[in-house]
């Protein structure tokens, strides 16, 4: 009577790219060489990686792009404002000169 393993395996069948020997590798395998882009070999001892970025690399670099661009607007927003409250204050200090002269030269017509 002979033994009988039964299991269950997630496997990808993938070709070398250099000498197109069909390589069949456990799916995991192949998702972590994605992932921490290392090299692996061929049976003929071929070196081969996946250097593009995986899917979360590039929503990674999407999402820093997208908060450099917010970090700019907020720090142009802030800059805006400083200069508004700058020249609130300006308008202030002018309105508060024009009124005491107003006040001047009313006090010298009425006297
Ligand atoms: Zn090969």
């Amino acid at each position: 009577m002979a033994d009988t393993i039964v299991a269950s395996l997630d496997l990808v069948v993938t070709h070398c790219c250099q000498c197109g020997l069909i390589m069949v590798l456990p799916a995991d395998y192949q998702k972590r060489r994605r992932q921490d882009h290392k090299l692996f070999y061929c049976l003929n001892g071929h070196s081969q990686g996946y250097f593009g970025q995986t899917r979360e690399e590039k929503l990674q670099e999407e999402l820093n792009q997208t908060k450099e661009k917010l970090q700019r607007k907020i720090q142009c927003c802030e800059i805006k404002a400083q200069a508004i409250k700058q020249a609130e204050a300006r308008f202030n200090g002018m309105k508060g000169a024009y009124n005491k002269l107003k006040k001047k030269k009313e006090m010298e017509e009425g006297t």
